[in-house]
């Protein structure tokens, strides 16, 4: 029993060393998964004119200059303050 599990411990060693191998010399900086580079947008960000919130100029409505979130923001409008 006890054979097996360094049998096993080994085998998932060498998968470890494989996938480790695999991903290359530039996966060794840190989080996976991070935003390419923050404060860089995707794109351009516009404010929503009624609740102030970032988004991608691409899914954003556009009205008169101003754009939404949503189309409930949009139908009501700048909000002021
Ligand atoms: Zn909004």
């Amino acid at each position: 029993m006890g054979r097996l599990i360094v049998i096993v411990l080994v085998v998932l060693a060498i998968v470890w060393l494989l996938k480790r191998a695999m991903a290359g010399p530039a996966s060794g900086k840190g989080k996976a998964g991070e935003p390419p580079a923050p404060g860089t947008p995707q794109g351009d960000l516009v404010t929503c004119a009624h609740c102030k919130v970032n988004l991608p100029k691409a899914e954003a409505r556009s009205a008169g200059g101003l754009h939404y979130c949503s189309e409930e923001h949009w139908r009501l409008g700048p909000r002021d303050g």
